[in-house]
C-alpha cells in the first residue's frame, strides 16, 4: 500500500506557513515503512530539531482505480480515519529553499500515525466531519472537512490521473491551522467526531 498526503488543503494552514493557496491539489507520498505501529510511542529522530504534528482526516481506498471521475470518486473509499502527518519542519524548509524533494522531511520512519479505528462513511456526513488534536490536554488543532479547499472526491479524481489507487491505500487530506512542535514527554490525542481516535506519546 502507499500513503498519499495532500498539502495546503486548508486556507488557514497555508497562510500560517506563508504558503500560496494551490490551484489544484498538491500531493506527496510516504512509504508504508512510515507507519507508526499502533500504540507505539513516537521517538524524536536525531536528524531534526523541529518535528511538527499535523492532524489530518484519512480516507481509505476500497477499490482499484485509475483516471477516476469526480462523480464516481465516492465509490472508491468507504472508511474515514484520523492520523498525524509528522513533519521535520526544519528539513522541509531547507528542501523548499533549495527546490529539493520533501522525502527527508515527510517520509521518514514513524511519520504516519494512523487511528486504531476507521468510521464507515455511511455513518458520517463527509462534508461535515469534525476532528481535533489535543497536546498535553490542550486543544491545539480543530478542523472540519467542510473547510477543505479540495474535497475527498476532487482529491481522488486528481491523484488518480497520475497514479493508480489500490485497495488499502491511505490518503491524508491535509491539516488545518495550529500545527506546532513536539518535545519529549508530550502526549497527542486525536479526536474524530469527538471520539478518541489515537493517543501518541512522544519520546
Ligand atoms: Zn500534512
Amino acid at each position: 500500500m502507499k500513503i498519499i498526503c495532500i498539502g495546503r488543503n486548508y486556507v488557514d494552514h497555508a497562510k500560517e506557513l506563508n504558503n500560496p493557496i494551490p490551484k489544484e491539489p498538491l500531493f506527496f507520498l510516504k512509504p508504508n515503512s512510515a507507519i507508526l505501529p499502533k500504540r507505539n510511542p513516537f521517538f524524536i529522530p536525531n536528524f531534526s530539531k523541529n518535528i511538527h504534528y499535523e492532524v489530518e482526516l484519512i480516507i481509505k481506498i476500497c477499490k482499484l482505480g485509475k483516471n477516476i471521475k469526480e462523480s464516481f470518486a465516492h465509490t472508491y473509499y468507504n472508511e474515514i480515519g484520523l492520523g498525524i502527518d509528522f513533519t521535520a519542519r526544519d528539513l522541509q524548509n531547507q528542501c523548499k529553499e533549495k527546490g529539493h524533494p520533501w522525502e527527508i522531511a515527510k517520509a521518514f520512519d514513524q511519520s504516519a500515525v494512523v487511528s486504531n479505528k476507521f468510521i464507515n462513511k455511511k455513518n458520517l456526513n463527509v462534508n461535515d466531519i469534525n476532528f481535533s488534536l489535543k497536546k498535553n490536554g490542550e486543544l491545539v488543532q480543530k478542523g472540519n472537512s467542510s473547510a477543505m479547499l479540495f474535497n475527498f472526491d476532487q482529491i481522488i479524481a486528481h491523484v488518480s490521473q497520475y497514479m493508480t489507487l489500490k485497495i488499502g491505500d491511505l490518503i491524508y487530506t491535509g491539516t488545518p491551522a495550529g500545527v506546532g512542535p513536539v518535545i519529549m514527554g508530550d502526549e497527542l490525542i486525536g479526536y474524530l467526531e469527538s471520539k478518541e481516535a489515537f493517543k501518541t506519546k512522544i519520546k
